[in-house]
């Protein structure tokens, strides 16, 4: 006989953080589990020789509206959500040419056309910015319904179907299918690109005072000023079932009762290795396991000896950096692309008590296959030296060190646990494809009478993916307390 809680959820990621401080917060007795020593899984706070940060580059929260603002209101500490502003350097590569194109957006400031430093770098004459606008236009004014209805259209789709989509807005849409969606545009959902460049269009956004791991320890403190228990070091080995529901969970050494258990641990290792498929219908742990994976991502840390980079973050993408199908094909073989996209931050540059003073980190990095054992890691590694040294020549004696080196392997250590061979190191989750997004995105409420899976993989939805993780635990929390309460009047 274990401990007992009304809830036990199992993950304290963005999901499983916010789920729990919600439950908390309303008088349900739960029990925070988590198999690192720290919270926060993906978004972890990490600090390095004296700098801290996350692992790998991560950014984007907008200082009004979405999810994070939605689930620091909830929480009764909206004062706490500080976001900083910086600068954004959008850098890109023409078609056979050497030199990198900057144009910089400039913190807080509203621009008139966001699509104007795409077209210039892009290079368009009149008649072809024309063309261009009427098909972002058509994107922007995609009603709800329209957006429902693409949930079951690829972005490849809709490209050849429209069948006038000048090139380099099918650039565009195939870059920021693994920008945007974390995916490739023969699989990603059109209605999830649409709907996040919607979000994002005219958004100021910025990066949180003291980083991610400030905003996780912001939710815990709520957690557990409601009462709610946090144990780290405590990895789940087994959801424990009895007449067809849910009891509670063991780890190594210990075991604890519920009658409700909400996962963040991903939907493929809770379903097919916690809980186990003979507790599941066929039909449900088949569209489990052929869930697709979203890409991985790996990154280096470069350490200077003096700040040199300019911006807070760093977009650089080329005409033809697009990952797709058989180039992420070939790299499962260790075959990486002529041309990679990188995304880079430098927290220091939104809260310089983020470095040690006079000196900067940056975290840079690209797209690659979600697998933990990925054979293509050196060679990305070596990629992404390549182009910085190419991008930031004058920063290149400056670098103190260059470490990290963080990818799909790293990724599954700290967050979901590999059940399927070539995947577990997905950048963001399950991946936003046709048949698992939108309309179509995995329920919360698993077949499985008291169990729930929060974070990316079920639950939120038409976000980028930490604010999708928050939005299903702003969503999954009432669907759980409403549960809770059910079963409790039914005694
Ligand atoms: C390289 C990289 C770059 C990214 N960049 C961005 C970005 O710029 N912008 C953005 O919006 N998003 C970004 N993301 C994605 C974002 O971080 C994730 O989508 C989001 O944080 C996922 O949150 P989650 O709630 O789904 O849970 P996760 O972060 O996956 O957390 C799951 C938690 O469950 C715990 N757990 C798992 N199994 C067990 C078990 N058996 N027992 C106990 N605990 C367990 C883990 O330890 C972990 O704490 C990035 C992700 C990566 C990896």
């Amino acid at each position: 006989m274990g401990k007992k809680f009304d809830v036990i959820v199992i993950g304290s990621g963005l999901g499983g953080s916010v789920c729990a401080a919600l439950l908390a917060k309303k008088g349900v007795k739960t029990l925070l589990l988590d198999k690192n020593n720290k919270p926060g899984g993906k978004s972890m706070g990490i600090t390095v020789k004296g700098f801290q940060g996350e692992m790998w580059p991560t950014f984007g929260i907008p200082i009004e509206g979405g999810p994070f603002v939605e689930a620091f209101q909830q929480l009764g500490i909206e004062d706490k959500l500080d976001i900083k502003l910086g600068s954004t350097a959008m850098m890109y590569r023409r078609k056979g040419e050497s030199n990198w194109i900057t144009m910089v957006d400039l913190p807080g400031v509203k621009v008139e056309d966001p699509s104007a430093n795409f077209f210039e770098s892009w290079g368009l004459n009149e008649a072809e910015k024309i063309d261009c606008i009427k098909v972002l236009a058509e994107i922007a004014f995609l009603t709800p319904e329209q957006l429902d209805e693409l949930d079951d259209v690829t972005v490849q789709q809709w490209i050849e179907r429209k069948g006038d989509v000048p090139p380099p807005i099918q650039k565009f849409l195939r870059t920021h299918s693994n920008l945007m969606a974390t995916g490739v545009y023969e699989t990603v959902a059109m209605s999830e690109i649409a709907r996040i460049m919607q979000v994002f269009s005219g958004r100021t956004n910025g990066y949180p005072r003291g980083g991610y791991g400030r905003i996780i320890d912001d939710i815990l403190d709520v957690f557990k000023a409601n009462g709610g228990e946090f144990l780290t070091s405590a990895k789940v080995e087994s959801i424990t079932v009895e007449e067809g529901r849910v009891t509670g969970v063991k780890t190594e050494d210990q075991a604890f009762e519920a009658p409700i258990v909400v996962s963040n641990a991903g939907l493929q290792p809770t379903i097919l290795k916690l809980v186990g498929e003979e507790h599941f219908d066929k039909s449900y742990t088949g569209y489990v396991r052929d869930m697709p994976p979203s890409l991985g991502f790996t990154c280096v840390r470069y350490l200077f000896n003096k700040p040199v980079m300019k911006h807070g973050v760093y977009v650089s993408t080329t005409e033809d950096s697009y990952l797709d199908v058989e180039r992420l094909e070939k790299m499962r073989e260790g075959i990486i692309p002529d041309e990679i996209a990188l995304d880079g931050v430098v927290a220091s540059h939104f809260d310089p008590a983020m470095a040690p003073e006079g000196k900067q980190m940056l975290l840079l990095g690209t797209w690659c296959t979600p697998d933990p054992a990925g054979k293509e890691m050196k060679a990305l590694h070596d990629k992404i030296d390549e182009y910085f040294a190419e991008m930031f020549p004058e920063a290149v004696p400056h670098i103190e060190s260059r470490e990290g080196f963080m990818g799909p392997a790293e990724v599954s250590a700290l967050s979901r646990d590999q059940v399927i061979p070539g995947v577990g190191g997905e950048a963001a989750g399950s991946a936003v494809t046709v048949g698992y997004c939108g309309k179509n995105k995995p329920k919360a409420k698993t077949p499985l009478p008291g169990l729930f899976i929060v974070g990316h993989d079920a639950g939120g939805a038409g976000h980028l993916a930490t604010h999708q993780a928050v939005n299903s635990g702003l969503n999954v929390a009432p669907m759980v307390h409403f549960y809770w309460l059910e079963r409790r009047s039914i005694g």
